[in-house]
């Protein structure tokens, strides 16, 4: 029936896989193959009389095996097989060279110059078979090989480009899309040692906006969650240097690293920060010191160099300044005094106040 018919004729279909080419002058060879081959459905033959045109052809045909004769007219077979060897479509493809000459030497020459097999015309036919379907074999398991390879390493390279885009989503903060305070640990702890190597000085500013918990109960959360990220960006775009990070430390707190950074020139940093997020003109009506939403800044500035008693000392430093701010009226940048962490008297938490 004619269910029957479509399956046989997939099935010969995909047992046709081996696709000899024959590059002989002789058109007797030529049909001596093809009778051959005529009951061997997995076999296909392609005749290629005239070897000047051999390469193009099996550039088009691309056999999985060659059947190259060593005796023609214009061109002798081992030369062709140095040509077929280095072109690009058939560099790797089966050759087996046919030849009435039985000499060792001959036989030797053609695997020196790449050729797979050598047989002597004409062949028996079961031994041309096995010999044809072996190597076509082995040559269309290489492809496969190589395509199973290609394959691989194509999604080795998207899950290695989607490791990489989760490893920068897990350094990103959530509500803000800035960096989170795992990004500023990792960058102030590299910052820190590049500070000792190259004896600079390096600045932290800590931010934090001014009567905010105001600012969410008179507006809401969702009001408070888009102020927070204007501040971010905000924040963020008024930081110049490559090396420079913002980050969003806590709930309404940021922290901005500034290496190479002299506390002159972090405290025109703060100062920027700060007049720029007032600028922004956020209405804030349950803020006691300005009409819009403001922020207060601490900064601080060590050379790791010289007094290397660790960076989580300097964030300590610039928080206490940050409270100092706080106690002296908001909307404002204080400078850490020399040392404020190692101070007795230094509040241990300024949201006490
Ligand atoms: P101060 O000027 O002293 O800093 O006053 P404050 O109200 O800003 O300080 P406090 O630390 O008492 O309150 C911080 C508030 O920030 C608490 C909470 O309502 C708010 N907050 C913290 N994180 C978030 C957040 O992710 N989203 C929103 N909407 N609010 C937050
Ligand atoms: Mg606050
Ligand atoms: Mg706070």
């Amino acid at each position: 029936n004619n269910h029957a018919n479509e399956v046989n004729e997939l099935i010969t279909q995909s047992k046709r896989h081996h696709l000899v080419m024959l590059i002989d002058d002789d058109p007797v060879m030529a049909e001596a193959l093809s009778l051959m081959l005529k009951e061997e459905d997995d076999i296909e033959m392609h005749y290629c009389p005239d070897p000047c045109n051999a390469l193009s052809v099996a550039e088009k045909v691309q056999p999985t095996l060659i059947l190259l004769d060593m005796v023609m007219p214009d061109i002798d077979g081992l030369t062709l097989l140095s040509f077929l060897r280095v072109n690009e479509a058939t560099r790797q493809t089966p050759i087996v060279a046919l030849s009435m000459n039985e000499e060792a030497t001959l036989k030797a020459n053609v695997f020196i110059k790449g050729g797979n097999d050598y047989l002597v015309k004409l062949p028996d036919k079961i031994e041309m078979l096995a010999r044809m379907r072996y190597h076509s074999e082995s040559y269309i398991r290489m492809l496969q090989r190589d395509d199973a390879f290609s394959a691989l390493s194509v999604s080795q390279r998207k899950l290695a480009a989607s490791n990489l885009r989760l490893q920068q989503l897990t350094m990103l903060d959530a509500l803000t899309s800035i960096a989170n305070r795992r990004q500023f640990e990792e960058a102030v702890t590299i910052e820190w040692r590049r500070a000792i190597r190259d004896k600079t000085s390096l600045s932290i500013v800590m931010a934090d906006v001014d009567h905010f918990k105001n600012c969410n109960d008179h507006y809401g959360h969702q009001h408070g969650d888009e102020v927070l990220r204007q501040v971010a960006r905000t924040m963020e775009n008024s930081v110049k240097r490559p090396a420079d990070l913002t980050a969003r430390y806590g709930g309404e707190e940021f922290i901005i690293l500034l290496p190479n950074t002299s506390k002159e020139g972090a405290i025109k940093v703060a100062e920027r920060l700060r007049s720029e997020v007032e600028a922004l003109h956020l209405e804030h009506a349950g803020s006691a010191v300005s009409p819009w939403v403001t922020i207060s800044l601490g900064v601080a500035t060590i050379n790791p160099g010289i007094d290397d008693r660790g960076h989580q000392s300097l964030v300590r430093e610039a928080d206490r300044a940050l409270y100092q701010a706080k106690k002296q009226g908001r909307n404002r940048v204080v400078l850490a005094k020399e040392n404020s962490a190692a101070h007795p008297d230094a509040p241990k938490n300024r949201d006490s106040v």
